[in-house]
């Protein structure tokens, strides 16, 4: 009886050892390709709202400005104008407005957990 347990603990502790090798690799594996796709293809920012005018984009017709290797959206052919007279300025706008609607996301995906962990609590304390 004792040396079943013993064998299958063994077992146990070498499918994770397999699995935890078989992580390492995939990850070495995956490592070197990103610098490539980023150096050879411009990153979409992926901007809503026009850095230039401050307004939401909703038009079909896409406006766009490749600068340092990532596209921005503009609203109109104008504010696409207006962006190369000052690149470097409406990019930190933009990328701005981009990181600030990412960490909105990111702190309502925080209550959310939070939210279901406080609700797993509450049905173990009435069991
Ligand atoms: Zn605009």
């Amino acid at each position: 009886m004792v040396k079943k347990v013993v064998g299958l603990v063994a077992i146990a502790a070498l499918l994770v050892s397999v699995g935890l090798a078989g992580v390492a690799m995939a990850q070495e594996a995956e490592a070197p390709a990103t610098p490539d796709t980023t150096e050879a293809a411009p990153v979409e920012v992926g901007n809503t709202v026009c850095p230039v005018c401050d307004t939401a984009i909703t038009g079909t017709e896409k406006y766009t400005v490749v600068q340092n290797g990532k596209i921005y959206n503009l609203c109109s052919e104008n504010c696409k104008e207006s962006f190369l007279t000052d690149p470097d300025t409406y990019a930190a706008l933009a990328e701005a407005q981009v990181a600030a609607l990412q960490a909105s996301q990111a702190a309502e995906e925080t209550a959310t957990t939070e939210a279901t962990t406080e609700a797993k609590t509450e049905k173990v304390d009435l069991e």
